[in-house]
């Protein structure tokens, strides 16, 4: 039998009975027709009395009766009105339940009052509340990890879809746990849902706020990974995950080895379409699989041969100093008033027993990328120096060392620091190093890159703009540098042909140059008709194979011996124009 905190069933009965009365459905009406009822007793009372008594004159009667109408009408429309009101905690609460019910939408109700009424409404939010989220979480998330489940990645993707309105970089990455059948097959499914909820455990402690993870369905997860640059942190991650998620992992005493196979795909990057790119990941994932234990595979196989390519060359790129597989050349910087070789550029070179040759242009972005190349800019910079000290002291002409240094060098080493070091450790002077900075630099951090410059500058050191005319320096930005020497960036030089564009640049560049004081240096000269015409135009230096290519420590030191007969030779030319 039900029994309610010492109310019995049987106290319902009253409730019971009006629940019977035909049109009187609602709560509130059985209140309004017991609180109508009562207050009209005294008026019937007053009534019998009257119509039974005969000592009373009729008008008198009638005159009680309307006064008795009139007041009990009042009482009863402000006791009715009053009920309304102090049932309202009744009724919110009801909608409220009812609401949830039909529409699974939380509204609030009043915590705050401590009577029955007051309880009532808080107890029904806070159960409804609570009830909402274990709704919620079984719904959403899987049971066995604790992860968001597919319902809820698959919400949380297309959000983040809907969102990305600037086609930023995203990925999907879908990952198998390809031995968890075995394990299951040999050591139970217990041992195998430990296994899972360890590999979850993992899975998480490798990610940041950036990245959402979810657990599919059996052995399979997904992560999306937003705000992301660059591939190289879609890269990161996965070998992250790989290298923590191989761990051996003790369960219940089993020693356990898990293998992961990993599929990603970018987006927008892939060209996917956003419906398949979980689609794509899972292929790619297929791909992984087939290639054996631990692999990782894009989705866009032309990105996989790239980063196969890159990573294999980062791999190599760590040790190649260390294994003496670089060297410098340098290519000589000509005077053109004089004939006479002034400077040279050191060009870093490597030479790799896996890769051949790689351009400078490959490696040294890739240097950049992964800061390699503050220990590799360190080591050209000190061998160049070394190198012209060394000249020197063999007695040969004193000429300036150009040495390039990337914008990443310039911002995140203490180059000041450093060019001192190395300038006591070779016991070169200053004023024999210049040192090539690119326009690029220049845009950010503007106030910090004119402090180090005029730091370098008052050491005595050079300082010049190399491939001038390709970035985006203001004449404003050139007016505040200490800048010595202009590069004109060899692509307007390649074209130069007079009545080009180009040949008009040059020009312009050149009058510019020497407007603010500057000295400028051609790069890229090939041919003795860009040479005529960078002389006729008032140019000061010029670089380039027509003068040498770069060559390596000893061949230029020949060409600092016959310097006699470089200088003849572009003598005759001045004469010849
Ligand atoms: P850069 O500083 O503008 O160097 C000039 C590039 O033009 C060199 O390419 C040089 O070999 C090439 N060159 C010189 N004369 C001619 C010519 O007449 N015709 C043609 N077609 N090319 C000519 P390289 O050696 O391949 O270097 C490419 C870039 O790599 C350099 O451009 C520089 O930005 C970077 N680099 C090279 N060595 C270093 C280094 O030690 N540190 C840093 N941070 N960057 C370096
Ligand atoms: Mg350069
Ligand atoms: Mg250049």
């Amino acid at each position: 039998m039900l029994k309610l905190l010492g109310m019995s069933q049987t106290n319902l009965y009253l409730y019971s009975a009006l629940s019977k009365v035909p049109y009187l459905n609602s709560y509130k009406g059985k209140i309004m027709l017991i609180a109508f009822l009562g207050t009209h007793v005294p008026l019937l009372s007053l009534l019998i009395y009257f119509v039974i008594s005969a000592s009373f004159p009729i008008d008198i009667k009638v005159r009680v009766i309307a006064i008795a109408l009139i007041a009990t009408l009042t009482g009863t429309a402000l006791t009715l009105y009053a009920l309304h009101n102090l049932l309202a905690p009744v009724t919110l609460t009801f909608l409220a339940m009812r609401h949830y019910l039909n529409n699974r939408q939380l509204s609030s109700l009043p915590t705050n009052f401590t009577d029955e009424a007051g309880i009532l409404m808080a107890d029904t939010f806070h159960t409804l509340k609570k009830l909402d989220e274990v709704i919620e979480h079984i719904a959403n998330y899987d049971n066995l990890t604790g992860l968001p489940n597919r319902i809820l990645f698959d919400n949380r993707l297309q959000e983040i879809i809907s969102q990305n309105q600037n086609n930023q970089l995203f990925t999907v990455i879908y990952l198998s746990l390809d031995r968890l059948k075995n394990i299951n097959n040999v050591l139970g499914y217990e041992i195998g849902n430990l296994v899972l909820r360890s590999a979850g455990q993992t899975l998480t402690s490798c990610l940041s706020n950036h990245e959402i993870l979810a657990r599919l369905e059996s052995n399979k997860f997904a992560i999306i990974q937003t705000n992301i640059k660059s591939v190289d942190e879609v890269v990161e991650l996965v070998e992250k995950i790989i290298n923590k998620l191989t761990k051996s992992v003790s369960i219940n005493n089993n020693e356990i080895f898990n293998s992961v196979s990993i599929g990603i795909s970018i987006y927008p990057n892939d060209r996917t379409e956003i419906d398949s790119i979980l689609d794509n990941a899972v292929k790619a994932m297929d791909r992984a699989k087939a290639q054996g234990q631990n692999k990782y595979q894009f989705y866009s196989r032309e990105l996989n041969k790239k980063l196969q390519e890159r990573l294999m060359l980062e791999k190599d790129l760590h040790n190649a100093i260390k294994n003496g597989e670089m060297l410098l050349h340098y290519q000589p910087q000509v005077c053109l008033r004089t004939g006479k070789i002034i400077g040279v550029e050191a060009l870093l070179r490597w030479y790799s027993p896996i890769h051949g040759f790689v351009s400078p242009a490959k490696f040294i972005p890739i240097a950049e990328e992964t800061g390699l190349i503050i220990s590799i800019g360190e080591w050209v910079l000190h061998t160049a120096c070394a190198q012209n000290r060394s000249w020197q002291l063999a007695g040969l002409p004193l000429i300036k060392m150009a040495v390039n240094i990337s914008s990443r060098q310039f911002k995140e080493q203490n180059l000041v620091e450093i060019a001192t070091q190395v300038l006591q450790q070779t016991g070169l002077k200053a004023n024999y190093l210049e040192l090539e900075i690119t326009e690029s630099l220049i845009i950010d951090n503007i106030q910090q890159v004119i402090n180090t410059m005029n730091q370098l500058h008052d050491m005595g050191i050079s300082l010049s703009l190399d491939d001038f005319g390709t970035g985006y320096s203001s004449l404003n930005h050139l007016k505040r540098l200490p800048i010595d020497l202009l590069k004109i960036d060899q692509s307007f030089v390649r074209e130069l042909t007079i009545g080009s564009d180009d040949a008009a640049i040059v020009k312009a560049i050149i009058s510019l140059a020497h407007n603010l004081q500057l000295s400028v240096i051609a790069e890229g000269v090939e041919t003795e008709a860009q040479l005529d015409y960078l002389r006729r135009n008032g140019c000061d230096q010029i670089q380039g194979y027509y003068i040498s290519r770069p060559v390596t420590a000893e061949a230029l030191v020949k060409q600092l011996q016959q310097e006699k007969e470089v200088s003849c030779n572009i003598n005759n030319l001045a004469v010849a124009a």
